[in-house]
This record gives structure tokens, sequence and C-alpha cells, in this order.
């Protein structure tokens, strides 16, 4: 009798431990292998390192059905997962040619992230608009100035951190992604993730936090500390382009900012 065969997501699931066993291997900071064999607690919330553990550390289960959580190994998009060793210039290469879901149709530019591949801090939104989809680049319109400000005012400059979506196409008119749609594109932000190992995430805006935590908890509620994903801290807050709408917020964005640069500078590592 054959062996059953291997479905997509346990080749996916079986791929990217692989690949997370190697990294720790080689003393990698920051990698939780149990959260990556799909087992995470709420009662073992686990930060990795210096800083970041100090802070209230508060794990969200997914909860809802229609959650759209990136590298389960549930999407339908091409590829599996990291592979060892890629760049992101040939991920990026990749990318270019994708038209893995209908968001391709209607693009310009793939807009597939910018900033160094050794970030220590990665920014996540949840897809570009139609700046960056003319320029080919995250974050550049009226509300990335605003997260370009947010950035210097950290103490970094754009070229230190990685900004990138959760979709690389731009949605048309601006519609939040489909689900379908970040299900297609999520290996390329979990290839980037791979190849960059930030040491802190930031999730800006609900969309991004319900396609990478699963969760759909008020902001309110998320921001202000920690969250763990995948054994890398997590700071969810409000996206650049509520806060031109709502300015009252800003004085929270950088209340999480602050906690973020201070876990960055306390942790120790360069
Ligand atoms: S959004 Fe992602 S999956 Fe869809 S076509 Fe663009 S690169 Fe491909």
């Amino acid at each position: 009798m054959s062996p059953p065969q291997e479905t997509r997501p346990d080749r996916l699931r079986r791929r990217a431990i692989e690949h997370l066993e190697r990294l720790q291997s080689e003393g990698v900071w920051g990698l939780d292998l149990t959260a990556a064999e799909g087992s995470p607690s709420a009662d073992s919330p686990h930060v990795s390192g210096a800083g970041p553990s100090q802070q209230e550390v508060e794990l969200i289960s997914p909860s809802s059905d229609d959650q759209v959580e990136l590298f389960a190994g549930g999407g339908s998009g091409q590829g599996g997962g990291p592979p060892a060793d890629e760049t992101l210039e040939q991920i990026e290469a990749e990318a270019l040619e994708c038209v893995a879901c209908r968001l391709h149709e209607g693009r310009n530019k793939v807009v597939f992230g910018v900033g160094s591949p050794k970030a220590r801090l990665l920014f996540i939104g949840e897809g570009p608009g139609r700046d960056e989809d003319l320029q080919g680049e995250p974050f550049v319109g009226r509300a990335g100035k605003l997260l370009t400000k947010i950035i210097v005012a950290m103490g970094y400059e754009r070229k230190d951190v990685y900004i990138a979506n959760v979709v690389k196409c731009r949605p048309p008119q601006n519609r939040n992604p489909q689900a379908d749609e970040a299900g297609a594109c999520e290996h390329f932000l979990l290839r980037q993730v791979a190849v960059i190992q930030p040491q802190i995430i930031v999730l800006l805006g609900k969309v991004a936090v319900q396609a990478i935590l699963g969760t759909s908890a008020p902001m309110s509620r998320l921001r202000g500390k920690f969250q763990t994903w995948r054994g890398i801290p997590v700071m969810c807050t409000y996206h650049p382009a509520y806060l031109l709408r709502n300015p009252n917020a800003k004085k929270d964005v950088w209340e999480d900012m602050q906690i973020v640069r201070d876990a960055l500078a306390e942790s120790g590592r360069p």
C-alpha cells in the first residue's frame, strides 16, 4: 500500500518547521518552534530575548471562522514554506510576475516591500493604495508620509526598518483585501519574515491584525502591549490612514511606538 499523499497545508507546515529548525540550530533569535508546530496556548505566552519579555505579553488566539490567519498553511497561493537561503530579491522577482489572485488584474505595480533586509523592526499594513500602486513602494501617500514621521520620531529612518503589506497588489477602490486574496499572497509575506527575521513586528490597522493574528478584537483592546505571533513580539496599532481621520488617536500610536522603541533599545541585539 502506498503511503498517504501529503496535503499542501501539511507540506507547507512541514517545510516551515524545517526552516525554523535550521534557523534555530544556527542560533537565530526569537523563533518559537512550539508556535510553529501549531500549538499556541493562551496560558503560555512566549517572547524570546530581553526587552520584550519585560513587557506585558498576551497571546491572542484565533477565534472567528472567517479569520484569515496567515502562515497557517491553508492559503491558496503558489509556493510552499520558506525555502532555505532565498533572498528578498528572489522573492520579489517572483511577486512581480504573480497572477495568483484577481488583484493582479488592476495593478500598475506590484508593491513588494521596502527597507533593510536585516531590519529589526517590520511594519505590516493591509495593501497598497493608489500612490503605492503607481510608485511600487508601500506607504508613500499621505498615510505613508505620516508613517515616515512616526519612524523618524522613533529614532529610525525608513531604510532602517522594513515596510510591507498583507497583499502586494492594490485592491480596487482601496477596499480591504479579501480572504482568498490574502491567502494567495500569504507565502510572500511568510518568506519576507523568514528572510528578515525581525525582532518586533508592528501591525498597522485591523486588516493586518486580522490577517496575521486572526483576531477581530477591537484595536483599543489589542494595542498598548505586545502580542506574540510565532515567537515574535507583535505590536498592534492604528493605521496611519486612520490617524489622518482621527488625529486624537495619534497619542495612542505614539505610546505604542515608544513601547516598541524601548523594547528594541533594551534587547541589546545588534
Ligand atoms: S496580491 Fe499577491 S497573490 Fe495576488 S496577484 Fe498580487 S502578488 Fe499575487
